[in-house]
């Protein structure tokens, strides 16, 4: 069978390959000799499958340079590294309303305001491997986190490092303010040189879905396994993003889109889908907040069609409680699904506004896919009130998803058989 995915994924690139508005980055050289063509997308889901479209030049597997989208990732390295605290202490979380690369800093902190504009990155890239790291090494640790969480050895694209270097300028102006208010430490050359070359790793689509991917999930990167961010430090950088993420036309894109997102200047547009997909698309040419015009066509019509907006999730169908049925001297209650606080809650009061007619009333949880830490707790706390209205509880669960069992008051559950 094939998978219609990737056909509607091609589709959707011919749709979109007409739009010829916006214009390639012309403040740096390199990028402004860019071909503007290039045209691609791809997804990353939690089981670590991708797909992706790059019509006739297969522009999937194009690299570019990651430019601003390496701001979110450097971003969790020093939270991952040096932890929330001194982040926090260095770099706001405010959305700013202003260009990526405004000369601003919070009025009376003098912090810059958050990590996804340049003054925040330029300062976040100082808090990699300490403060008396050398460039070299700062680049070093990040190319190796990147690389782990796109699952292969990522690599530096010289010329756009040195054609950057080259008209820095801004960069360099910011870097200076900062120093001046004591927020980094190395002289402005050093810390704009570690961020620019934090900017340069190339990378394609796919690796970008990937690392989507792999913040959405919580830090495990679903292709290799490895557990390469603290799940916390997802949920703060994926927040970050979504107020700030694209620059002045964040509210928009969020009222719009509805998925956490940060875009770089080469043209490239990574996604998250907390729980569910890394998505990215390239695309050169930028609208005047500095987006990929066509990659912010792509993600429109995906989060339309796929209903990956954020703020549209729809009621859970169907209850956690399956069925609850008498037989003989017991009562099974049957649970599906996954049990988060929704399922949890229905539960709770599902049992409650049943009357409970035998002794014995045993949970069977095989056909339960998931539970939370709050699902496992309610369940059981739910089975000890059924005990203390004098039923003699008991559960089936194979899986071993209610973990040891333990209860309140430091009594577990013990196993029914399957047939009470
Ligand atoms: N290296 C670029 C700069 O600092 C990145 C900007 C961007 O992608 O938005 O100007």
């Amino acid at each position: 069978m094939e998978i219609p995915l990737r056909s509607y994924l091609d589709d959707i690139l011919d749709d979109v390959r007409p739009h010829d508005d916006g214009a390639v980055a012309d403040y740096i050289p390199e990028l402004a000799a860019a071909d503007p063509e290039p045209l691609a997308v791809a997804l990353c889901t939690s089981a670590g499958r991708v797909y992706s479209a790059g019509g006739p030049h297969a522009d999937d597997e194009r690299e570019f340079t990651i430019q601003s989208i390496s701001k979110p990732f450097a971003y969790a390295v020093a939270l991952q590294e040096v932890g929330v605290e001194k982040v926090l202490s260095t770099v706001g979380m405010e959305p700013s309303g202003e260009a990526f690369n405004e000369l601003s800093l919070d009025g009376g902190t003098h912090r810059p305001v958050n990590p996804m504009i340049n003054a925040g990155a330029i300062a976040v890239n100082q808090l990699i491997n300490g403060e008396d790291s050398s460039v070299a090494a700062r680049v070093e640790v990040l190319l190796d986190y990147f690389s782990r969480l796109a699952g292969r050895e990522l690599r530096i694209d010289e010329r756009v490092t040195g054609s950057e270097l080259a008209t820095a300028d801004r960069n360099l102006a910011l870097a200076h303010m900062l120093r001046s208010y004591g927020v980094i430490g190395d002289s402005a050359q050093d810390a704009v040189t570690g961020y620019v070359r934090q900017c340069s790793i190339l990378v394609t689509v796919k690796d970008l879905a990937v690392i989507g991917a792999t913040l959405a999930l919580g830090g495990r990167q679903p292709v290799t396994g490895e557990q390469v961010l603290d799940p916390r430090v997802c949920r703060q950088v994926q927040a970050v993003m979504a107020s700030a993420g694209m620059y002045d036309g964040a509210g928009k894109w969020m009222a719009g889109v509805g998925i956490p997102a940060k875009s770089g200047v080469a043209g490239g547009l990574m996604g998250t889908l907390p729980g569910q997909l890394g998505i990215a698309t390239f695309s050169p040419r930028l609208d005047a907040s500095g987006n990929s015009v066509r990659g912010t066509e792509i993600f429109r019509r995906m989060s339309e069609d796929m209903g990956l907006h954020l703020m549209s999730a729809v009621p859970a169908r169907g209850s956690a409680v399956r069925s609850i049925r008498q037989r003989g001297l017991g009562t099974v209650i049957r649970l599906q699904g996954g049990l988060g606080f929704a399922g949890a809650e229905d539960f709770l009061a599902t049992v409650a506004g049943h009357e409970l007619k035998t002794n014995r009333v045993v949970v069977d949880m095989r056909r339960v896919t998931d539970v939370d830490g709050f699902g496992r707790a309610m369940v059981l706390e739910g089975l000890r009130r059924i005990r203390e209205d004098g039923h003699r509880i008991g559960v089936i669960d194979p899986d071993g998803l209610l973990g040891d069992r333990t209860m309140d008051d430091g009594t577990s559950v013990e196993t029914s058989d399957e047939e009470v």
